[in-house]
């Protein structure tokens, strides 16, 4: 929705044009909506079973249930309007270690429900400690701020924060790119209690003293090893150097995310207390074992054919087609359409408006074929999102992790097929091999012998304890999971 026409720079590196006029539609008020969630799927208990290590002294005891969690009346309400009724793994250790203040660094595959194991802590410490910015005032100075790397997913996690805390005084504010920032500083102004935010409006609104952080209490990185690859490191360092930001001592710092490459992690410890706590459900790296992955020998020249005969087989069911340049994804989704397949597309040169329209297409089923860049592969949580197709592979493995993860949530099936093309995958073989065989997925015969050459990476824990389970061979497959950053030179810009 458009409202009025507002000309202000923009501290977004990924705007060009100084008008940005988009303000986004309202988010729902109707409890039915804003509680609105899928069932889980037939495989959710099955998380149960999943290897689960700590590492690092002292760590709180896991619970077994939300009544456990010592969560607040309003909160629990909330959690059970949401259709939870028992925590997944990462928010039975995550929740107690958050609750006991400790700092975080936490591993769990896609789907899984890390949203909820950072917010329902850090909410229900805001309730019990009486929330204390939440009124107008000309400075804001929310007690938690939550930075994730694209658009669409820190519009999620704010809805997500905003329904658990539906009812309680918490205001939660959202900004980011490619949005009016006089709409965006209205908003945070009428009161901001937790504020969630891409990197580069948040540190906009930070510049301009909109948001002071003396009182800031929970710095939380979602995608974590995302926001500190080589694209964000910048951002998030100038983030936590910013004037008033408490030092790694004073703040919680959380870090979540389904892949954390080593380097990363060693990096990511610089922000973290020195005690911190490293939370591993599964492999880290590991792809969900509820996607069904297929690779496909497809050479460049037949990919739109086998794109066409995947199509014919999943009709109204939705699919996520991945691609790796912007321009592909208009050519692609420009010719699906002209095949009449319902489709829409989503990349970092559409402007926002188009980009949320093109979710909504996708998630109500009016085009059920989203054709997407990386902006899309990570953290988006999409009911029935039953395929995602590889056109193209990514160059990193953590990127494919990611993109399938969009497919097989919340204990929910799904499928993921990759035409991998031997010209220009061949680098991707030995780790994509890792991947599926860690998933227990069948592994073709022509990738093990493309792959035949290839370099494998090791795995890196700074505990030096990864997965304290009796399993090493287990241990040590995991530990293969963990490979190279994706490059900040990503053709797409993700924020
Ligand atoms: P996330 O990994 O946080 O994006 O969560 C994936 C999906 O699982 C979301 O739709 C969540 O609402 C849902 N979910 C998370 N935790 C639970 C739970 N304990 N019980 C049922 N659904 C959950």
């Amino acid at each position: 929705m458009i409202v009025k026409k507002v000309r202000e720079e923009v501290a977004e590196e990924d705007m060009e044009e100084l008008e940005v006029v988009y303000v986004p539609p309202p988010p729902p008020e109707e409890e039915d909506s804003i509680f609105s969630h899928y069932a889980t799927g037939i495989n959710f208990d099955k998380y149960d079973n999943i290897l689960v290590d700590v590492s690092g002294d002292n760590p709180p005891q896991a619970i077994m249930t939300f009544e456990e969690a010592g969560l607040c009346e309003t909160l629990s309400r909330n959690v059970s309007k949401s259709g939870y009724v028992k925590p997944t793994p990462v928010q039975k250790h995550g929740i107690p270690i958050i609750a006991a203040g400790r700092d975080l660094m936490a591993c769990a595959q896609t789907g899984s429900g890390k949203t909820a194991a950072f917010l329902l802590p850090i909410l229900q410490r805001l309730m019990e400690d009486g929330v204390a910015a939440s009124r107008f005032s000309e400075v804001q100075e929310p007690e938690a701020i939550i930075v994730a790397p694209t658009r669409e997913l820190i519009n999620q996690i704010y809805l997500e924060a905003r329904k658990f805390a539906f009812g309680t005084c918490v205001r939660t504010v959202v900004v980011y790119g490619g949005t009016s920032t006089g709409y965006t500083i209205r908003e945070v102004l009428k009161g901001c209690s937790v504020l969630c935010g891409t990197p580069g409006r948040l540190l906009d609104i930070i510049g301009r003293g909109k948001v002071g952080l003396s009182k800031l209490r929970y710095l939380v990185l979602d995608e974590a090893d995302r926001m500190l690859d080589m694209g964000f490191e910048p951002d998030m360092r100038k983030l936590v150097g910013s004037p008033g930001m408490p030092s790694k001592e004073e703040r919680q710092t959380l870090m979540f995310s389904a892949t954390y490459p080593e380097d990363i992690q060693r990096m990511a410890a610089d922000f973290l207390k020195i005690d911190y706590l490293f939370l591993a459900v599964g492999q880290v790296g590991g792809a969900c074992s509820d996607v069904e992955q297929q690779v496909l020998q497809v050479t460049q020249y037949s990919k739109r054919e086998a794109l066409m005969d995947i199509l014919k087989t999943t009709g109204t069911e939705r699919t996520m087609v991945f691609v790796e340049t912007k321009r592909k994804a208009d050519f692609i989704a420009t010719f699906l359409c002209q095949e009449n397949v319902p489709t829409t597309s989503i990349h970092g040169d559409r402007e926002q408006r188009e980009r949320e329209q093109a979710l909504t297409d996708f998630r109500t089923g009016k085009c059920p074929v989203l054709v997407a860049t990386s902006v899309a592969a990570r953290g988006l949580d999409i009911e029935h999102v039953q395929h995602v197709v590889n056109f193209d592979l990514p160059s990193g493995i953590d990127e494919y992790v990611h993109r399938i993860g969009r497919t097989g949530r919340c204990g929910n099936t799904g499928r993921a097929v990759s035409f991998f093309d031997p010209e220009a995958d061949s680098p991707l073989a030995r780790s994509l091999i890792k991947v599926l065989s860690g998933a227990q997925q069948e592994v073709p015969s022509w990738l093990e012998e493309i792959a035949g050459g290839a370099h494998g990476t090791t795995g890196f824990n700074p505990r030096g304890r990864v997965f304290a389970s009796t399993d090493t061979r287990r241990r040590e497959e995991a530990r293969h999971q963990v490979s190279v950053p994706s490059s900040a030179a990503d053709e797409d810009v993700w924020e």
